[in-house]
């Protein structure tokens, strides 16, 4: 937090002189059971390496490729939902280049027909909102994984696993529309938000399922050409991709003021130590010979095809946040935190579903079940899921509602119910939590605390109000906390004004 400070804080003399340019690339692992061209599973984390291999993704002569039908959909899904276009016709292109982690010696990919063009998304900043042109989204396989070891001789060597070799990626690329650090870690994090909502990725950053690369380039305030650009890599948080465009922008700007001339480089950023470094230098743009992959049809879209995958596209977050707070009157706090967690969606809407109202049922989750769902590792348990949970917590609130028991009470049942998965009646009433409302049965404990505070009870005769509060206090105690203030409060007043009386 204070390195950004102090690199935002330095920032505003930099940004009187120097534009930003910043554009973002977003590899993303999409959510499909088998890779891209091939059966082989997905399900390859964590499992030894080169265990999910075939010849086709591990390149050997001769094997064909076989569309993905449900990765073509993921992508269609991802350009609906930015509002971008798709081409009546698209192709597949082969990217040649040689690295050890690319068996086959060429990418298979997407390069003048990208299945998604022309889209934007919108998003809040702490400067009020902003919108970033997405110039596409295609579509291509993923690499191999090197993984580079000392042995016992201490020699270093490089490995390859294949397990990751030919998995569906999409690519999304921004038009150089960003200026400032904050509006890349708030883009990074919507697309984030978007493409779990539609279901199409897990996104996970740390588990590099959503990689983020920024290109970022200064040009003094004005001009129109855009200054040399620097290929930003190894971010792996979203405070990292602010970090890391903050720190570039600054080390640029102190190179120009310097009259150095900036090289074309990619620099990794280190997060230790808050610097970004130079992992190569590019010489000229690399030529990779893209041309049409002869293995595989051109692919039609047919508008039946992307109706259907439209008509399945569930409510977009920016929509379900407008919504929360147009239709149901929440808040834009409210909203934004419901939104930014799947499962708070699914238990907030079972409620409202349930009849609850909405800033109750909000309360509670972005209160109590968040608090909870980070503390214990039961989240994964089946008393908790959304639909069930929704139920249960319902019967609380109502019984909140109705005053049968205590806010502190319902607060305890609902985190003994979401560590156990006990009913909430049956820990209610193993835990004698129901609240007290009868004027009966509170008589009884009134009186006895009457008598053994004889001067409460005549300050309260001498007219000091506050005297009052001490003596509901009394009671609250003598109950355990399961006594309806408002009636004790009553009860005591009767008490004490017919005996004054
Ligand atoms: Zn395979």
């Amino acid at each position: 937090m204070s390195a950004v400070g102090a690199a935002a804080g330095a920032g505003v003399a930099v940004l009187e002189r120097y534009e930003p340019v910043i554009g973002i690339e977003v590899h993303c692992q999409l959510k499909t059971a088998s890779k891209m061209f091939c059966s082989c599973s997905t399900e390859y984390d964590g499992a030894p390496p080169n265990t999910h291999v075939c010849p086709v993704c591990l390149g050997l002569p001769g094997a064909l490729p076989v569309i993905n039908r449900r990765a073509v959909e993921h992508v269609l899904a991802t350009g609906l939902a930015i509002e971008a276009t798709n081409p009546a016709t698209t192709r597949w292109d082969r990217k040649n280049y040689f690295y050890p982690d690319l068996p086959k010696g060429y990418q298979i990919s997407q390069y003048d027909l990208p299945l998604a063009a022309h889209g934007r998304l919108a998003f809040e900043t702490s400067t009020g909102p902003f919108t970033v042109g997405i110039r596409r989204a295609h579509l291509e396989e993923d690499t191999a994984k090197l993984v580079h070891v000392t042995t016992a001789d201490g020699r270093t060597v490089s490995l390859v696993d294949f397990n990751r070799s030919g998995a569906p990626l999409m690519e999304i690329v921004t038009e150089p529309d960003i200026r400032t650090a904050e509006q890349a870690r708030r883009y990074a994090e919507e697309l984030q938000l978007l493409l779990r909502a539609i279901g199409v990725s897990d996104a996970d950053m740390e588990r590099g399922q959503l990689r983020v690369e920024a290109n970022v380039s200064l040009r003094p305030r004005g001009a129109e050409t855009f200054g040399t650009r620097v290929e930003v890599k190894n971010m792996n948080s979203f405070r990292s991709v602010e970090r890391a465009i903050a720190f570039e922008i600054e080390r640029q700007a102190a190179a120009l003021d310097a009259g150095e001339t900036l090289t074309q480089d990619t620099r990794g950023w280190d997060d230790t130590r808050g610097v970004t470094y130079v992992m190569r230098s590019k010489e000229d743009s690399q030529d990779y010979r893209y041309f049409p992959e002869p293995d595989l049809p051109p692919l039609r879209l047919d508008p039946a095809w992307l109706a259907e995958i439209r008509a399945r596209l569930p409510e977009l977050p920016a929509a379900r946040r407008a919504r929360y707070q147009a239709a149901l009157g929440l808040s834009a706090y409210d909203a934004t935190v419901l939104v930014n967690e799947p499962r708070a969606i699914e238990l907030f809407e079972a409620l409202v579903g349930a009849g609850i109202e909405p800033k109750r049922a909000s309360n509670w989750v972005t209160g109590e079940y968040l608090r909870l769902l980070r503390r214990f590792s039961t989240a994964d348990a089946a008393w908790l899921e959304p639909s069930r949970l929704g139920r249960e917590l319902a019967e609380l609130i109502r019984l909140q509602a109705a005053d049968q028991i205590t806010a502190t009470n319902a607060k305890e049942v609902f985190e003994a119910h979401f560590e156990t998965g006990q009913a909430i009646a049956a820990i209610i009433a193993a835990r004698g939590f129901t609240k007290i409302s009868d004027e009966a049965m509170l008589e009884g404990t009134v009186d006895q605390v009457l008598a053994a505070n004889p001067s409460a009870v005549a300050d309260v005769r001498a007219g000091k109000p506050q005297a009052i509060g001490f003596l509901v206090g009394q009671v609250m105690k003598a109950t355990r906390g399961q006594a309806n203030a408002a009636l004790v409060g009553e009860v005591l007043r009767r008490r004490l004004g017919g005996q004054g009386g």
